[in-house]
């Protein structure tokens, strides 16, 4: 359901999240800044407004059943067509077998989505992306004209930059749109376009650079942009320059874990001496989460890219009675709670729930900038300090 599985907080400030205080990491070997490798970490997700181990049955107030959960991120999956065929996209990569139809969400079902959102009066992060490239959406504009509108919400969206049309980046300035997040794999042209196939980085860096400069001419903040970079064997190397080039203009800047097509691993789970084995909590996505196909069927979380695990359609039942009473959320959230995910088919194999644990800070100066970097299971998240 996300990019490479990778998620973008919408709602501003550096990405930096903290470690969190139900998840320990722990190691088989004391962790040394040469020991932390792409193999052992890799791709996170950027914060939120608690740290994922704030959340779980045990800090909300309604346990594991739920029943007063607002989920702080939305994941609307406003079309999965994608313009491009990156070699190892989840749904669209070479070894992806896609199970359910394809096409655009009819706009009856993102507006009431939001007409529902709108009487929250809750913080929530809208992020209209999911399987597809939100630009070849037909009413994106008229989508983030209406969720600009409801002060509560930030939204934002993820895009491989290739239709970021001058328009197109004056019409996010104009409508003050709070993030978007450009998937980015490197700064050479031939590893860039092997990868994501039918992609140009010349073409797609010249549409950033406008944006950059639209915002800057209009003396505008937003968007806020992000870059998030596959760590793809053979192109570790490009890692400082891919820094070097967006953090001056970014929020954050991530290199997030290279997984297989359908793995949602993010550790070795040999135990192998080095890895970093986080210590098992509740997946805070259960509790913070939620992801909308384009149908309007509510799943799992952004790892259900085939929604396996269907839990209502918000055309038949309002969105908020099935994030909270939907049996098949309440039997994974309750399994989590109970700390036995064995029995859960999305769950057992998945790294996620661990995937935000920091297990590694520092800072450095770099062209004239304090940068911080932290490190989990899931990547590396740079920020300006
Ligand atoms: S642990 Fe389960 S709920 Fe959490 S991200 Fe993985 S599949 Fe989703």
């Amino acid at each position: 359901m996300c990019d490479e599985n990778f998620h973008v907080n919408a709602k501003g400030n550096p990405e930096m999240p903290g470690t969190s205080p139900g998840q320990d990491a722990t190691t088989k070997d004391q962790l040394s800044p040469e020991k932390i490798t792409p193999q052992i970490i890799g791709n996170g997700e950027m914060g939120g407004n608690l740290s994922p181990g704030e959340i779980s049955p045990e800090t909300t107030n309604n346990g594991p059943m739920g029943d007063n959960l607002f989920p702080e991120e939305i994941i609307l999956e406003i079309t999965n067509i994608c313009n491009l065929r990156c070699r190892f996209c989840h749904f669209h990569g070479e070894s992806a077998t896609i199970r359910r139809p394809t096409g655009h969400m009819a706009p009856h079902i993102w507006k009431g989505l939001l007409d529902e959102i709108a009487r929250w009066n809750r913080p929530c992060t809208l992020l209209t992306h999911g399987a597809g490239e939100p630009l070849l959406y037909p009413h994106l504009k008229s989508l983030l004209e209406r969720a600009v509108d409801i002060p509560h919400i930030t939204v934002g969206f993820m895009t491989n930059g290739m239709l970021m049309t001058p328009d197109i980046s004056r019409m996010l300035v104009d409508l003050q749109v709070h993030s978007v997040a450009f998937s980015i794999d490197g700064v050479i042209p031939e590893t860039h376009d092997h990868f994501r196939k039918n992609a140009s980085l010349d073409r797609i860096e010249s549409h950033v650079r406008f944006l950059i400069d639209e915002k800057a001419r209009r003396n505008s903040m937003l968007p806020g942009l992000t870059f998030n970079m596959v760590a793809y064997p053979g192109i570790m190397d490009q890692e400082e320059a891919y820094v070097r080039r967006w953090i001056p203009h970014a929020r954050s800047v991530m290199i997030s874990k290279f997984r297989p097509v359908g793995s949602r691993m993010l550790w070795d789970p040999s135990d192998s001496p080095g890895s970093v084995i986080p210590r098992f909590a509740p997946c805070p996505l259960l509790y913070r989460q939620s992801v909308i196909s384009i149908e309007g069927d509510v799943g799992l979380c952004c790892e259900d890219i085939n929604l396996d695990v269907p839990a209502g359609n918000i055309l038949e039942k309002e969105f908020l009675l099935i994030y909270n009473r939907s049996p098949v959320l309440c039997a994974y959230r309750r399994a989590h709670g109970q700390r036995d995910i064995s029995s859960l088919d999305l769950c057992r194999d998945c790294h996620v729930w661990g995937g935000h644990v920091v297990f590694h800070r520092n800072e450095r100066e770099m062209d004239g900038m304090t940068v911080g970097c932290h490190a989990s299971p899931s990547g590396r998240v740079y920020g300006k300090i």
